[in-house]
This record gives C-alpha cells, structure tokens and sequence, in this order.
C-alpha cells in the first residue's frame, strides 16, 4: 500500500526531479475509500460509503507501485480514469472473507464496513475490487469512480482524536521503511505510559526473530493510545462488554481467543493519524488471544506469557500473509469443499512439486515423513485440558502452565525428527489433517516455536522489499 503520482508531463518530471533530488519530496496525501460489504444469504454486494484524506501522509514508496506479491483472497487496482493506465495495485484479506466460510455465513446476510487507502490521486482515478476465483482467476467484483476534487471528498479530522503519535522506532522516510503502527486499546489516560511498556517488549521479541532480526532498521514503529473510558476489551464469553476505542473483542466467530474488531470506522479514523502500511492492534488484557488478516490488521493480548509469541504469529498472517500452518486448534471455519492449491505462499496442496521446491534438498522424500501420530495424540490431550481450563473459567496461570508444557512436549519430540530443520511437504496445515502441507516439521505458525520455518522467513524477506522498493 505505498506510492506516489506524478502527473506532470514526463520531461518535466525528468528534469524536476534531476533539480530537485537534494530535497525532501513534498508529501502525498493517503486516500480512503470506505464501503460496505455484504454477503452470506444475500449476493455479494458492495456499496460506496465516503471517500476521505486521511490526516497523515502517505507512508509508503514514491512512483506508480503495483502489486506483485498477489496475495490474498481479493485485491484492488486503480487506474487513471482518463488514460487507463495502472496507478497502484494491492491484494488483501477481509473479516468477510473469513466469515463466509462459517457456519453462520449460511443462515444469514451480513454486512462488513472496509478500507481501501491509496497515494490521493490529483485527477479522476476509476477504482477496482477484484475477488480470486477458482485457478487464481481473478474476477472484477465492483468499480467506483472517484473524483478527488468532488465536494464530498472529506479531508477533516476525524473524532476522536487519539492524542500524540509516539515514536516507538524511528530509522528513516515512511517512503522507504515499513511503517507499523501499533495501536493501542483499552488502555485508560493513566495507562498510557504501560502501553509503551506492553509495546517495547512485543517489538524486543519481534525484532530478536528472524527475518525481522535482520531487517529491523527496514522499520518505522509508531504508537497511538486512544484514551478508553476503562480498562481492556470486549470479552462476551465471560458478559465483559467494553467501549473500547478501536473496538477490539474477543469470541469473534465464537472463538474465544479470537481477538478483532468489526469496527473498521473507528478503527481507520484512529489509525488515520499516524503513517501506517501495517498495524498490530494492543489489547490491555491478559487473557491470551489474537488475530491477523493480511493487509487489514493484526491484534494481540498485551499481557499473557505467551503475548509475544502471539504477537508474532499474528503479524505473519497481517504482514506476509502466512496461512496457519497448524490443524490441530478448534477454529469456527468449515472445512473447505474443494483442495484447491491455497494462495498462501506456506501452504500446499501438491505435495510432490510444492511452490517451495527450490529450497528442498534433493532425496527428502515428498511428501515428507513425519510423527505425525504422536503429536497429535499430544495435541489432543493439550486441546481437551484447554477447554476444561476454559470451561472452569480457571486463572491464566494454569493456562500459561498447561502451554508450557505443550511447548515443552513439542521442543523434545521435534528435533529428534529424521527431517527436522530440512524443509520437504509436511501432512497436516490450515485447519486439516489431511490432504495439505506444511514446509517444515515446524514454525511459529505451526506450535508455539520460537522461529519461523525457512519458506516463512523467505516470505516475509519479500514483503519486506516490496514495501521499501528493493
Ligand atoms: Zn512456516
């Protein structure tokens, strides 16, 4: 989500940009279109609500950007209304996406608020939502005009106002650098000085694991702390209902360490405020909990034992669009009708001639061998002690105990694999046992592993020089 639009005949430009190299570049403007998404029982319907100029500039790289990672399940193209010609192009995913593959999507229509933000064109710019199809074939799913010099182009600043950006890291121009935004919520006035806190010590953790490690200086980090009336969020499990700023909640799709929000409004007008082409939303709480969909946000509990990892695990899904790789987790997805290959760059379903090919040695066998009994048989014993550790509504503590020793389980039986640390097809990935496949025996979005698998840190090495032009 980064670029910016010169107009000007293309000489001019040359010669402009030759003159004026020494000096700062005069900053975009970020547009936003929000609308309304509908589907389940319904068509699938989209419906213009306002097109805005957020408060802070665009963050991401100078020039027409496209995308050529084709992530996500859709993805939008603008294009110069009058030449046609390709401005900016991004893919994402959406609460929607998501939703229309449980139960509830069935039995009812519902509606979804969403973003798309892009370098503000200076002329009329046509605006494109596609949908991935069967086969990768992309299907243009609704078209809207916009004219950035229509009256009802809305550059105010929105309420409320989420008081000053913080600084949290700071390596360089938003144009060239990744810019995360950390946002956090159910964090009251006095609480403001914990969230720098609580946001530290996630960023230690993600900037120790690689890829990050390597490419921390490829980062800006910013923070915003809207001040909420009381502290922490929306709970409904446990009838704990909050008003939180941004909106988070646990028990989305009935899941209960499911952490979003289905607030877009208020979420967009708070993060409006600082330069962001990624966002991790900090919930002050300490159940643990979280959340990532690619290119929309990811969302964590700040103050579980396992909140960093969780942190991590949850960005993947956000920044690289990394799948789950795990399948053992009650999830309220349904099980999908067709094996199609997933778009996912971690995931297959071809397991003799997986998109990762080039990083496996010659002679691992495909697909590759694995205990695949015994850690199951492990991790069901670990999943019935959590829902009873749930049912009881007993502390975090003996939640925390029981992950511990579920991590510990895994820390001895994985290196012992024959294959472990190689990369090959392993069975078992995105919420099924059987039929698709893992790179490695195992990653951070497979257990609660300290690293990810070398096909997710190559993954996120790519996103990152996406964003910064390499
Ligand atoms: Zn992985």
């Amino acid at each position: 989500m980064r670029s910016a639009f010169l107009f000007l005949a293309s000489a001019v430009v040359a010669l402009v940009s030759v003159v004026q190299s020494a000096q700062p570049a005069p900053s975009t403007k970020t547009m936003r279109v929000d609308y309304f998404h509908t589907g389940g029982t319904a068509p699938e319907t989209f419906a213009l609500d306002e097109v805005v100029i957020e408060p802070a500039p665009w963050p991401g790289r100078a020039g027409v950007v496209t995308d050529t990672l084709r992530y996500g399940a859709y993805g939008f193209d603008v294009r110069d209304a009058a030449t046609k010609a390709l401005l900016y192009s991004a893919g994402f995913g959406s609460i929607y996406d998501e939703w229309v593959t449980t139960e509830e999507a069935k039995n009812r229509a519902r509606t979804f608020h969403e973003s798309l933000r892009f370098p503000a064109p200076a002329t009329p710019v046509t605006v494109t939502v596609r949908k991935r199809g069967p086969q990768d074939a992309w299907q243009d799913v609704w078209t809207v005009d916009v004219n950035p010099k229509d009256m009802f182009v809305n550059p105010s600043a929105p309420d409320p106002d989420p008081g000053a950006v913080i600084a949290l890291e700071k390596n360089g121009d938003s144009a060239s650098k990744v810019d995360l935004l950390l946002i956090g919520d159910g964090y009251t006035t006095a609480e403001r000085a914990k969230f720098e806190t609580d946001a530290k010590r996630l960023l230690d953790v993600l900037f120790a694991t690689s890829p990050f490690k390597e490419r921390r200086t490829d980062f800006n980090v910013w923070g915003l702390v809207p001040p909420a009336r009381e502290s922490g969020v929306s709970r409904p499990s446990q009838g704990i209902h909050r008003a939180s700023p941004v909106g988070a909640t646990y028990d989305a799709f009935g899941s209960e360490r499911y952490v979003l929000t289905f607030d877009n409004k208020a979420f967009r007008r708070i993060a409006s405020y600082a330069p962001y082409d990624v966002v991790e939303i900090v919930t002050n709480t300490e159940t643990y909990g979280g959340g990532g969909i690619y290119n929309l946000y990811s969302t964590v509990s700040a103050n579980n034992a396992y909140s960093p990892y969780v942190f991590v695990h949850e960005f993947g899904h956000h920044f690289a669009a990394l799948a789950d790789e795990y399948y053992t987790s009650p999830v309220a997805y349904l099980p999908s009708e067709t094996r199609e290959e997933p778009w996912e760059p971690n995931v297959t379903a071809t397991p003799a001639s997986p998109k990762w090919q080039d990083l496996i040695e010659p002679g691992t066998p495909l697909p590759t061998p694995w205990d695949k009994q015994d850690f199951e048989a492990r991790s069901r014993a670990a999943q019935a002690k959590r829902a009873e550790i749930r049912k009881r509504n007993l502390s975090e503590t003996e939640m925390e105990k029981l992950f511990r020793e579920e991590q510990q389980m895994d820390q001895r039986a994985f290196p012992a694999e024959r294959y472990a640390g190689k990369i090959g097809a392993f069975e078992g990935a995105r919420y099924e046992a059987q039929g698709l496949y893992r790179p490695a025996v195992d990653c951070i979005m497979f257990t609660r592993s300290p690293d990810f698998c070398e096909v997710c840190r190559r993954s996120i090495a790519k996103v990152i020089d996406s964003h910064v032009g390499r």
